[in-house]
């Protein structure tokens, strides 16, 4: 495959193994994965990509000024110094054109971008989702202050440019944070929202919850984490940190039922919703902490047969990891984006579970990121 390269490596910092041939990173990945996980189970080889570009469906750009010119782009790491970047090789091409096309807009529209420092301006990001499937596109214009006067001949003169965008919104975010998104949003143009399609089934995606941002890794990790599970249409299974519903919601069709729990309220609407737009009867969602939401269910006396756990980045809760060894369900079906917090959790679960599979699935192709799914089931004596 021909190795590409990006005039921003390095200075950006969103890619760390550009410069390294794909099957090394792979490579690399494997044995990451190796040295931190083939205590609990032996990895199988990493699931690359067959085109590992272009894949991010989600991209996010900060924008500031230099020289009395908008710009915009990435934040230095660990730092809050803009590199300007207007093509990516892991981005969406349509994405990063609309961010460029918004950039030369702001001075006729005499929007200035938000400068830090100075709590001065207007515009602080621009984030940009396209459905993979569906070639919805959701641009969201984070604002550091609500009124927009010129919103509407704005978003007209948008769209006129970019008729591929089917929505626009405002979100607001005033505070002094390095969250991109604020609470409050409102809609300038279409639906607010769009829809993709995964593994068959249609999903609503709103601008605050998550959706994963490699949509072709991400059939390959579900297909992979519901395998492991062997479901037989008889399980209640729970999906722990479920987003906007996905992975219950594709695996619904080989359970008994399936319960969701979620801490992000839009995105749990959005996975009510999900499960209505597909016309999946036997899934319920729940907006909580995972780790209370168990702890309450094992209080309750019910019992999962077979739990999807999703964390973020931090790995799981102490109370999650508990109550799931109180409740010992039949199979956990773990996936992680982060080798490390996985690994700390899996030492918890050891006292009743013993890891049977273990896989990495590249979801973020030259960079130094790794999602693994892990099948753990019960300890033959664990059960008594
Ligand atoms: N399984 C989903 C989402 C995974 S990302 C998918 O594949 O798309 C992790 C999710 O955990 C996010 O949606 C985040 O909002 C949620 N989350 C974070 N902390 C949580 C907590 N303490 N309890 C429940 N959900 C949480």
């Amino acid at each position: 495959m021909e190795q590409k390269t990006c005039p921003a490596f390095k200075k950006c910092g969103s890619c760390q193994m550009l410069d390294l041939p794909y099957k090394r990173q792979l490579m690399i990945k494997q044995n990451r994965v190796k040295r931190l996980l083939s205590k609990f189970a032996k990895p199988e080889k990493t699931v690359g990509m067959k085109y590992p570009y272009h894949y991010r469906n989600k991209v996010q750009a900060a924008f500031g000024s230099a020289g009395g010119r908008v710009i915009s782009g990435v934040y230095q790491s660990s730092s809050h110094k803009i590199v300007p970047v207007d093509r990516c090789l892991l981005e969406d091409v349509a994405a990063d054109k609309i961010i460029c096309e918004i950039r030369k807009m702001c001075p006729s529209f005499k929007i200035k971008p938000y400068d830090e420092v100075k709590e001065t301006g207007f515009l602080r990001h621009v984030l940009v989702r396209r459905g993979f499937s569906s070639g919805q596109i959701m641009v969201v214009l984070v604002t550091a202050k609500e009124p927009f006067k010129s919103a509407e001949s704005f978003v007209n003169e948008l769209v006129r440019r970019r008729p591929d965008i089917t929505t626009v919104v405002q979100n607001i975010n005033g505070g002094f944070t390095s969250l991109v998104l604020g609470e409050k949003q409102r809609v300038l143009y279409g639906k607010g929202y769009i829809e993709d399609e995964l593994c068959g089934l249609t999903f609503k995606i709103s601008p605050r919850s998550f959706y994963q941002i490699n949509p072709v890794q991400t059939a390959v990790l579900y297909n992979k984490a519901i395998g492991y599970a062997n479901l037989n249409g008889e399980q209640t299974v729970l999906d722990a940190y479920c987003g906007i519903g996905t992975i219950g919601l594709c695996a619904a069709s080989h359970a008994k039922e399936v319960i969701g729990v979620e801490l992000n309220a839009d995105a749990v609407n959005d996975a009510k919703q999900n499960a209505e737009i597909n016309g999946i009867k036997n899934a319920r969602f729940f907006c909580a902490d995972a780790g209370e939401f168990l702890k309450e269910t094992a209080a309750e006396g019910n019992r999962p047969d077979v739990v999807f756990m999703d964390p973020p980045r931090a790995g799981s809760s102490k109370r999650f990891l508990n109550s799931l060894l109180e409740i010992m369900p039949q199979k956990v079906v773990y996936i992680s984006c982060n080798p490390e917090t996985m690994a700390r959790d899996l030492e918890t679960l050891k006292k009743g579970y013993t890891v049977k599979k273990l896989c990495p699935v590249d979801m973020f192709p030259h960079t130094e990121h790794t999602e693994v799914v892990a099948l753990l089931e019960q300890k033959e004596n664990a059960a008594e």
